[in-house]
């Protein structure tokens, strides 16, 4: 068994075992059962079918809520450290599927307060600027603000810090330590943090008076934050919220998860196309050592970063998916070819988004929240 892995809020390293981290949680697996229940709302996300959401809490509660009548909201975020890549993407997208599936209201949390507190080179400012640039990306995927909602933390402090309060007073020092290793070096605003991230699970009491069941689909590296929220939701009178993960957005070196600390081998949403052919062109792949070989002993998608690309976000078709996996283990297709596809690819969509980016600008402000909540 792979132990060498961690996965939390804040790092994630190691080659991850995905099985290994639903028992290492205690969360349950997204099993055929309930994707067929979920093929009955609407057609299947290529996230679902892939298993790339993998995991959930209570998301069976949630839908016989649902099938009685009683709405959910859905809630996720991004904690606001520099620019967006591929990888915050992957998760909002599914959020939009998930909001078009079901029509409920959806809550985006800009952590700014949290990025500051962790990060010592980060001032509010940066965190601010962050957000702002996210938010962008966020809105480009075409949300709209008559059910969609920004949340900043520092600017709508007034509606989250009674929440937070009521969380704070039921978390002890004793449980954040045990959850998150907090040590004496710590700062005091990182140990109460989590109560602002549990603030928008209990959202909808505060804006519309409703104790409305919240859906959180995010990282699996989130879990702490929800564990702590759903043990203390009980005891305010809530519904636990539910979760469902997703797996993280591989790296292009390889590793399980993109990270923005490696801007080489890391697509952000606003590279220029020459960037991505760049990035895409030194990616770690499967194939092998010469072109003789490659025909010969043919490639291995399982361990090729540009192809997980495609399993990940670029291919929603599965019978081309499979064609690629088949033609690349037979050595009927060449690494050079498969990156070239898969720039042309990501440029088509990055040159949309980016246009979608720009007119979101001009619409941010609907979808913020009025500074009297
Ligand atoms: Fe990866 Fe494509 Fe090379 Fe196969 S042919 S190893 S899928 S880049």
């Amino acid at each position: 068994m792979n132990d060498d892995f961690k996965v939390t809020p804040w790092e994630v390293t190691g080659e991850i075992d995905y099985d290994q981290l639903i028992t290492r949680f205690g969360t349950k697996k997204m099993d055929q059962e309930l994707i067929d229940r979920l093929a009955g709302y609407g057609e299947l996300h290529p996230m679902l079918r892939r298993g790339v959401v993998y995991s959930h809490r209570d998301f069976d509660w949630l839908l016989d809520q649902y099938d009685k009548g009683n709405r959910f909201f859905l809630y996720t975020g991004r904690g606001p450290s520099g620019g967006t890549h591929l990888g915050h993407l992957m998760p909002w997208m599914f959020n939009r599927y998930l909001q078009d599936l079901f029509k409920v209201n959806m809550y985006f949390q800009l952590t700014d307060d949290e990025k500051y507190l962790f990060n010592e080179n980060l001032s509010l400012e940066d965190t601010k600027m962050a957000a702002y640039e996210n938010v962008l990306d966020f809105i480009a995927l075409g949300f709209e603000p008559e059910n969609t909602k920004v949340i900043l933390d520092t600017k709508d402090i007034k509606l989250l810090y009674p929440l937070a309060l009521k969380v704070a007073k039921r978390v002890t020092f004793s449980t954040a330590k045990a959850v998150f290793g907090f040590e004496n070096s710590h700062n005091i605003g990182q140990i109460f943090y989590t109560s602002i991230q549990a603030a928008p699970c209990f959202i909808e009491d505060a804006l519309y008076g409703k104790k409305t069941p919240c859906l959180i689909p995010c990282g699996i590296d989130q879990d702490a934050h929800f564990r702590v929220a759903r043990d203390v939701a009980p005891l305010l009178g809530y519904p636990k919220p539910t979760l469902i993960y997703n797996k993280m957005f591989p790296g292009l070196t390889g590793s399980d998860k993109m990270s923005s600390s490696q801007p080489q081998t890391t697509i952000f949403t606003t590279d220029k196309p020459k960037d991505v052919k760049k990035k895409i062109g030194n990616a770690f792949t499967g194939g092998q050592v010469s072109v003789e070989e490659q025909r010969k002993l043919g490639g291995r998608p399982e361990v090729c970063s540009v192809f997980k690309y495609q399993y990940y976000l670029f291919e929603n078709d599965d019978k081309a998916l499979d064609d690629l996996t088949e033609r690349c283990r037979k050595g009927e297709i060449l690494c050079g070819e498969c990156k070239q596809l898969l720039t042309k690819r990501i440029n088509e969509f990055l040159e949309e988004h980016q246009r979608k980016r720009e007119e979101a600008k001009e619409r941010l402000h609907e979808f913020l929240l009025p500074d009297s909540c």
